[in-house]
C-alpha cells in the first residue's frame, strides 16, 4: 500500500470518542492508530509512544519549523497536538490505514488536504451536560481545564455539519456498531 486511507474521529473531549476508537482498533483490520506528538505532559497511566509522543515546547516549534506536521494545532492555550508526517509514512508502509483521534480542527484540517481518501466521523455527546459530568467522572481535570473543555465543546459541535458522519454516542454498544459498519464499508 503507497498510501492508504485516513480515518478521523473528532468530538469533544469526553463524548467518548476514545472508547470507540479503542474498540475499531481491537478488530482484527488493517487500521493503525496514530500517534500524535503533544507539548503537554504525560496523565495518568499514558505511555510514550503509544497514547502519544510527548515532546517538550520546544521541540514542538523545532517541528513545526522543520514543516514535519500534516496538521498541528495549539487546542488549548500553550498546549500544542499534531500529526507527524512520519506517523503516516509509518503505518502505511505496514500496509494499514490511519486512525486518527484529533479534534475538529485538526480533523476537518485533514478532510480538506486528503478529500477522498478521508472518513471523517464525529461523535456527538449526548449533550453538553452528560459531557460535564462524563469529565467530572473521570477526575483528571483541573476545576480550570474543565471549564476550558467544557467551552470548547460547545464550540466544537457547531462544526459536526462539516464532517462526513455524525455518530451519536446515547448508547455505547450500538455507537461502536455503528462505527464498524461505516468503517468496513469505507475500507472495502
Ligand atoms: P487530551 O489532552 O485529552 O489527550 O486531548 C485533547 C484534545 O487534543 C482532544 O480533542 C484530542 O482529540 C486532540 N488531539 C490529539 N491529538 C491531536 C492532533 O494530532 N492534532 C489535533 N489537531 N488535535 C489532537
Amino acid at each position: 500500500m503507497k498510501s492508504g486511507k485516513f480515518i478521523v474521529f473528532s468530538a469533544p473531549s469526553g463524548s467518548g470518542k476514545t472508547t470507540l476508537v479503542h474498540h475499531l482498533l481491537d478488530q482484527k483490520l488493517p487500521l493503525q492508530f496514530s500517534i500524535s506528538a503533544t507539548s503537554r505532559p504525560p496523565r495518568g497511566k499514558e505511555v510514550e509512544g503509544k497514547d502519544y509522543y510527548f515532546i517538550t515546547p520546544a521541540e514542538f516549534q523545532a517541528q513545526i519549523k522543520k514543516d514535519a506536521f500534516i496538521e498541528y494545532e495549539e487546542v488549548y492555550k500553550d498546549t500544542y497536538y499534531g500529526t507527524l508526517k512520519s506517523e503516516v509514512a509509518r503505518i502505511w508502509s505496514q500496509e494499514c490505514h490511519v486512525v486518527f483521534d484529533i479534534d475538529v480542527q485538526g480533523g476537518l484540517a485533514i478532510k480538506k488536504q486528503y478529500p477522498e481518501q478521508t472518513l471523517a466521523i464525529f461523535v456527538q455527546p449526548p449533550s453538553i451536560a452528560e459531557l460535564e459530568k462524563r469529565l467530572r467522572q473521570r477526575k483528571t481535570e483541573t476545576e480550570e481545564a474543565l471549564k476550558q473543555r467544557l467551552e470548547k465543546a460547545a464550540y466544537e459541535l457547531s462544526f459536526a455539519p462539516q464532517f462526513d458522519r455524525m455518530v451519536v454516542n446515547d448508547e455505547l454498544e450500538r455507537a461502536k456498531k455503528e462505527v464498524l459498519a461505516l468503517v468496513k464499508d469505507f475500507i472495502g
